[in-house]
């Protein structure tokens, strides 16, 4: 006699993002200890096998659940604080003064409860997060069962929780050891900025750290056209030849944004085996550029796909990113059948997994894989009629069409309900803390502009003549270019 499962999930399409992308109608996944025993279509004489629960997907779409591969998980507490401005004065004169002001360790925490809430009920499972205050991030995703990797922010210069910024890497790896094998749903990073905000000497030790830990490293590289110009008169490299130099490239690094390579670039991340996360909804929305996706999967880059914080967004609804990244690869090259549907499917579950160094585990519904996996209503009018549900997931549906997320066989959703907390109490909250943040905004800005400056001068030197001067080259790159970013 089979031990029963202790879930079965039945009467769903079910798309397994496995190698041969199957497809299976009225399909049954079965559940047992958290893993995916069983992948099939409901048996000839409609029986379905015991199990301690059954679950009716009610002809829904039953997929993996989505992979967040970069985002900054706190920042939910600045959404649409600051809009419509260049990330320098973005980050300068509103991110960072507002992060100098409120960010501690309970509003971190705050902040992660409610971005990990966003991120599941809209189908969400699994992120991959940098920030400061890094114990306080992992604290909380503990408490919401999301599954996460989450990464201790490396920068040279004074930063919450770490106020001497000789102490970064140290920090880092101490997160990193705190956090190694506590909770099989959270693993550590380590995230240093960017080539733009690390000196060379604490990117080195930053991916030393990771590396002899056996861990991701993350970095933001080339995002704009700013860093490549500052990298390169500095250097005379680009910012990934500069990396690469370092010797901080290899299949355990994620590259964030990468908006500005060259084709050099992309001939080192594709020996060096490093992984790409694209945010493009971050990209279009600081006017970074448009990054070259399309051509990093020709040349069998690893590509997830990231919303970024939510700051810079403004939501963490893969949905969207989805959509967005195919849409927006398309009217950039003038050629629709590139980033077509499945693509970006493939990026935000089983790509996005490999991106971040966790696809034997998740990414797919596959015998042997944690149970990490959604349903989705498809009895709503913007889904109707449904020819293809891989074009419905990416063009036609939101998170909102989300209603039952499952991690490690653990329902986090049920019926659009959160069953691990309170959201109600965590806007409540949030809310309070926004009513801070707006009233004193300006005079933090004011107060810790000079002390960024002073320990930010890579960053401030970009003056408004070179910035006007990198904005006509932009202009004349745009004009010859396939894509703005192809420098
Ligand atoms: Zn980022």
């Amino acid at each position: 006699m089979p031990q029963p499962l202790d879930t079965l999930v039945y009467n769903g399409t079910v798309l397994t993002l496995d190698t041969t992308f199957s497809i299976l109608n009225d399909g049954c996944v079965g559940i047992r200890d958290g893993r995916i025993v069983q992948v099939a279509s409901r048996q000839g004489d409609g029986s379905l096998p015991d199990a301690k629960e059954t679950v009716d997907a009610e002809g829904g779409i039953v997929l993996p659940g989505l992979v967040n591969a970069h985002t900054h998980l706190p920042m939910s507490l600045f959404r649409g604080l600051a809009d419509d401005l260049p990330l320098s004065m973005w980050l300068n004169e509103h991110i960072f003064p507002a992060e100098a002001t409120h960010i501690t360790p309970e509003s971190v925490a705050l902040g992660t409860l409610l971005s990990c809430g966003e991120l599941l009920l809209a189908g969400t499972t699994t992120c991959c997060d940098g920030y400061f205050f890094e114990d306080s991030v992992a604290e909380a995703a503990r408490t919401t069962g999301l599954r996460a990797l989450l990464g201790q922010g490396v920068i040279d210069f004074p930063a919450p929780g770490v106020s001497d910024p000789n102490d970064n890497v140290r920090h880092a790896a101490a997160f990193a050891d705190k956090w190694q094998n506590v909770d099989p749903l959270l693993k550590p990073s380590i995230f240093a900025h960017s080539p733009y905000t690390c000196s060379a000497k604490t990117l080195k030790a930053a991916k030393a750290a990771a590396s002899d830990r056996g861990l991701l490293f993350q970095i933001h590289v080339a995002e704009t056209r700013l860093e490549f110009r500052s990298i390169r008169s500095e250097t005379d490299e680009t910012p990934v030849a500069y990396l690469n130099r370092l010797g901080l490239l290899d299949p355990d690094t994620l590259l964030v944004h990468a908006v500005w390579l060259d084709e050099g670039d992309l001939a080192i991340i594709s020996g060096q085996g490093a992984t790409m996360a694209h945010c493009p909804e971050s990209n279009m929305k600081l006017a970074s550029g448009v990054a070259s996706a399309p051509r990093w999967i020709d040349q069998g880059l690893t590509v997830g796909i990231g919303t970024d914080g939510c700051a810079s967004n403004n939501d963490l609804d893969l949905f969207k990113e989805m959509d967005m990244a195919a849409k927006l690869h398309k009217a950039h090259s003038g050629d629709p059948t590139v980033m077509d549907a499945a693509t970006v499917l493939k990026m935000a579950t089983i790509d996005g997994a490999r991106a971040i160094g966790l696809d034997r585990d998740i990414g797919s519904i596959e015998i042997g894989k944690q149970a990490d996996l959604i349903i989705m209503d498809v009895s709503r009018p913007h889904l109707f009629p449904l020819y293809n549900p891989i074009s419905h997931i990416v063009y036609s549906a939101s998170g909102s069409d989300v209603r039952h997320v499952m991690v490690s066989g653990q329902f986090l959703v049920r019926d659009r309900r959160l069953t691990t907390i309170d959201i109600d109490d965590i806007m409540d909250r949030v809310n309070g803390l926004a009513t801070e943040i707006r009233q004193t905004g300006k005079s933090a800005k004011r107060l810790t502009l000079r002390r960024i400056r002073h320990a930010h001068r890579r960053q401030t030197s970009l003056d408004n003549a070179r910035d006007r001067q990198d904005k006509q080259a932009n202009r004349k790159a745009n004009q010859n270019a396939p894509y703005s970013c192809w420098i």
